[in-house]
Order: structure tokens, then C-alpha cells, then sequence
């Protein structure tokens, strides 16, 4: 059915006709076509495209890192460093294991997002929203960072996900590969089909608003530059000895879960 429809189409579409109309242009589009012909056969002098776009726009913020004493203990503190500025529940991710070390929120690829589900499925549609904000931007990495995050500003649609002006973030903290200490920054993110003129603006007072909240933490050491550290592909694996966790990361000195030294055969 198909196959007779192209072949009678293709008999009909005019060649010498479409051959004069590229020679000649206008005055040939002017030339009648033959009798019987359809008009939907012959090219139009201009194409008419219907246009289709969707502009998607991610931005977030991350502060300097503090560097923290007493190592695990301070843990326990990171939830209490969003209170004041929480507009819905504190989430606390936890760094990905091995299994989950291809977990990407990008629907086309069905494995990293499948893993990606998986891993994040549990969490609250402000968690999620936030996740896919940044770890799009590459503002938190789950192969080493723990992230605990909530509704900052802004509201939430009826299905409870952030709109686009909406900000989403808090505290991320990675242990330091040259010390064991524990390193907490501020990280604040918004976006998705808009974007506003005072989310920067918004972002910028949040974000030290979490800030200050972490250097008041009775842990804090002050402000440092440390290098996030840079996982590298393929390996990983190395099981922590103290909680079990087997860590994503290649890197990974200290376990991404618990801040206990790993140890490595
Ligand atoms: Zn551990």
C-alpha cells in the first residue's frame, strides 16, 4: 500500500518542470502547471518550516569550601546548616555506590538513566529537581560528594516540583584526598524552561545566607581552597572496610560515605 502510494507520487512530481523553476526562479514559479497536477507536488518558491524549540536554562552557585574538625562527627551536622533558610524538607543524598557510578539524568541514554532512577527514585521532587540542576551543571558530583539539600525559594507546582525561578540547594561536603578532613561548601541551583531576571540575584544572597550557616557550625575551621577532586573513569570499587560502601571513586582516600581511610589491596 505504502510502496504503490511512493511510486504513483514519484510518477506525478514534474522534473522538467522542477528544472526550469531552479534555472529561472520567480518568473518560472509563475509558469502553470500541468492540468490535473496537484499543487502539493510542485516545490513552493519559499519552504514554509513550522519551527519547534525548547530553551532549557540550568544556573547555580557554589561558595568556598570550610574545612571541618572531628571528621564523621560533623556528618551528623549537615542538616542543621539549612535550617533558617529551608522551605521544605532537609534530604540528605548520600555519594553513589559502584553500581551507580554511570547514573546520569539524561533520558536518552537509557542505562545511566535507568541507573539514575534507581538511585534517586526515592528522594522528593525538590531533590530530584535539584540533582538533575546540578549535576547538569557539574556543580555536585555524587562519586564523592554528600548532598543535602531542600527548597530555598520559590514554589512548587501541584506534583511538588520546583518552578524554573524556584532555587533548590544547600550544603555539599567531600572529604579532602590530602587530609581526611571533611570540606562542606554551599551550593544553590535553579532553572528549567525560563529564566528570571532576579534568580541570579536570589541565588547569590542564598547561598551566603548557607555559608554563614556553615561557618557558625561548631566544626568549622574556616574558609579553604581545596580542588574537588576529580574522578577518573573506570575504576573504583574499593570496599570501605569500617561501613561496607564501595566507592565510585578512583580517587577516593577516604571513604565517600563515612570518612574512614580506605584501604586498598
Ligand atoms: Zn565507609
Amino acid at each position: 500500500m505504502t510502496g504503490d502510494g511512493s511510486c504513483h507520487w514519484g510518477a506525478l512530481v514534474p522534473l522538467d518542470f522542477l528544472k526550469r523553476r531552479s534555472g529561472a526562479g520567480a518568473a518560472a514559479a509563475a509558469a502553470p502547471s500541468a492540468p490535473g497536477q496537484t499543487l502539493s507536488s510542485a516545490l513552493p518558491e519559499e519552504v514554509i518550516a513550522h519551527e519547534y524549540q525548547l530553551k532549557l536554562y540550568y544556573a547555580g552557585k557554589s561558595s568556598e569550601g570550610v574545612r571541618m574538625t572531628a571528621g564523621p562527627n560533623a556528618m551528623a551536622e549537615l542538616p542543621s546548616m539549612l535550617v533558617g533558610l529551608a522551605k521544605s524538607e532537609i534530604e540528605v543524598v548520600e555519594p553513589l555506590p559502584i553500581e551507580f557510578s554511570q547514573a546520569t539524568p539524561v533520558i536518552a541514554r537509557p542505562s545511566e538513566a535507568m541507573q539514575w532512577l534507581n538511585a534517586h527514585h526515592v528522594h522528593s521532587p525538590v531533590t530530584r529537581h535539584a540533582l538533575v540542576v546540578l549535576e547538569s551543571i557539574d556543580a555536585i558530583d555524587l562519586a564523592f560528594d554528600t548532598f543535602v539539600c531542600a527548597l530555598l525559594d520559590g514554589e512548587v507546582d501541584t506534583s511538588g516540583y520546583p518552578e524554573y525561578n524556584a532555587i533548590v540547594g544547600g550544603v555539599a561536603s567531600h572529604w579532602d584526598e590530602a587530609t581526611g578532613d571533611m570540606i562542606v561548601r554551599s551550593v544553590v541551583g535553579w532553572g528549567g524552561r525560563g529564566v528570571r531576571g532576579d534568580s541570579d540575584r536570589n541565588g547569590s544572597r542564598i547561598l551566603s545566607g548557607l555559608l554563614t550557616n556553615v561557618l557558625a557550625s561548631q566544626y568549622s575551621m574556616g574558609l579553604t581552597a581545596v580542588e574537588r577532586p576529580v574522578p577518573a573513569a573506570g575504576r573504583g570499587g574499593v570496599v570501605c572496610a569500617h561501613c561496607g560502601f564501595a566507592s565510585a571513586h578512583e580517587r577516593a582516600f577516604y571513604c565517600p560515605k563515612c570518612g574512614m581511610r580506605l584501604l586498598r589491596g
